[in-house]
């Protein structure tokens, strides 16, 4: 690209991820960010270094506009972005996860982006990247929301792929953490036959590991290899810490409700609000998990209230049911599962807000079946092969992008 100017300029853009693109090379910094202009058209400036690659998309409740971009350099006064001015209310900026930063603004009633293009910097002027905002309603910003999003997720699973292409030069292959629940002082559920779940659990996670590993295209980690207790938060930034593309949370729990007919696998995914009363039950005892072992409960990461962090948190999310929805149909023809085998609630071992995770009940131990299939090696080998299946299936278009970029 030459020395600058490369704008998609923005007329009618609602209904697209708009990007922006202002180049002449080096690293970037942001050197300046003005608001001007009034309620009817408010105009919000960043003056620029170098090269920057801004995608901006929408978010309601409140109506925010994120600007993604590559990790750059913010070199503002403080207390900058805290004053708005027109349609703009205030503004916040920072690193919002390896690699990308984000401006995050803050606006007064739903906007359009009317217009966005790159200045050149001239003389002693610096390049500046200008977004001119309009009123507009609430039903073309919910499409702005819709549409940007879309494609947003659409780059992300792009990026995705690259970072697995990085990785594979380096030897490296999707990283997967297996979770076996409890452990230690906390036994999780015991079986009427006296099966305990944190010991079943741990057996089928190791058996899991072994299948995946001997396929050859992940590396596979345990939160717990042992009999030990793991906090729930440490669950979680275990698989963060090791940038994990997947968190599988192995359980076999007891269930108070019809305890003698509620059987079958089941995959859970979070949501804030239960998808029904076993699911709501069961998220809260696996939530005592911490109570039982006595672990103070005030180290829940402060990233949970970030509200930076809410548009990765939804992106995760999803890919969190897309595999629960792998593995359900995947599972369908291996064993038995729950009615409704997809379920969803307030588990906070899967809130992670960048590994896509799910808890998977391999069964109840509150039934005398379950108990007996769970502890059976033809049942586990089945189940384990199941899930290995759903597992391929859902990295399977990363590892063939991925083999056709190295076989080139
Ligand atoms: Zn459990």
């Amino acid at each position: 690209m030459g020395a600058i100017f490369c704008a998609l300029s923005a007329l009618s853009l609602l209904g697209n991820a708009i990007e922006a693109v202002a180049a002449n090379g080096g690293e970037t910094r942001i050197t300046g960010a003005r608001v001007a202009g009034d309620a009817v058209r408010t105009r919000f400036i960043l003056d620029l270094d170098g090269q920057v690659d801004v995608v901006m998309s929408g978010l309601a409740n409140p109506y925010r506009l994120i600007l993604d971009l590559p990790e750059v350099g913010f070199d503002l006064p403080d207390g900058a972005g805290r004053e708005g001015r027109g349609l703009v209310q205030a503004w916040r900026y920072g690193l919002f996860a390896a690699g990308k930063s984000r401006i995050v603004i803050d606006v007064s009633e739903p906007v359009a982006i009317d217009k966005t293009f790159v200045l050149p910097a001239v003389d002693d002027q610096p390049a500046r990247m200008v977004i001119d905002l309009v009123k507009s309603t609430s039903e073309d910003f919910e499409d702005f929301v819709r549409t940007s999003r879309e494609t947003l997720r659409q780059r992300q699973r792009a990026r995705k792929g690259d970072r697995l292409r990085t990785d594979e030069l380096k030897g490296d292959r999707p990283v997967i953490v297996l979770d076996p629940g409890h452990g230690g002082i906390d036994t999780g559920a015991e079986g009427v036959g006296g099966t305990l779940e944190k010991a079943v659990v741990l057996d089928f996670s190791s058996i899991l590991k072994r299948k995946l590993e001997e396929t050859g295209r992940y590396s596979v980690h345990l939160t717990r290899e042992g009999d030990n207790f793991i906090p729930l938060a440490e669950r979680v930034e275990i698989g963060h810490r090791l940038d994990a593309d997947l968190f599988v949370s192995i359980h076999a729990d007891s269930v108070r409700r019809g305890r003698k007919v509620v059987r079958g696998a089941t995959v859970y995914t979070l949501s804030e609000r239960a998808s029904d009363a076993l699911a709501e039950e069961l998220a809260e005892t696996e939530n005592m998990s911490d109570i039982i072992a006595g672990v103070e409960l005030h180290d829940e990461p402060a990233e949970v209230t970030d509200i930076l962090l809410d548009l990765a948190r939804r992106e995760t999310r999803n890919f969190s049911v897309y595999f629960a929805r792998t593995l359900v149909s995947e599972l369908k023809s291996a064993v038995r599962l729950i009615n409704n085998p997809h379920r969803s609630a307030g588990f906070r071992v899967l809130k992670a807000h960048d590994v896509p995770s799910v808890l998977v009940e391999l069964g109840y131990l509150s039934n005398e079946h379950d108990e007996k299939l769970l502890i059976s090696d033809e049942w586990r080998e089945r189940m384990a092969v199941a899930m290995v299946e759903a597992i391929d299936n859902f990295f399977r278009p990363r590892i063939a992008r991925d083999a056709s970029q190295t076989g080139q």
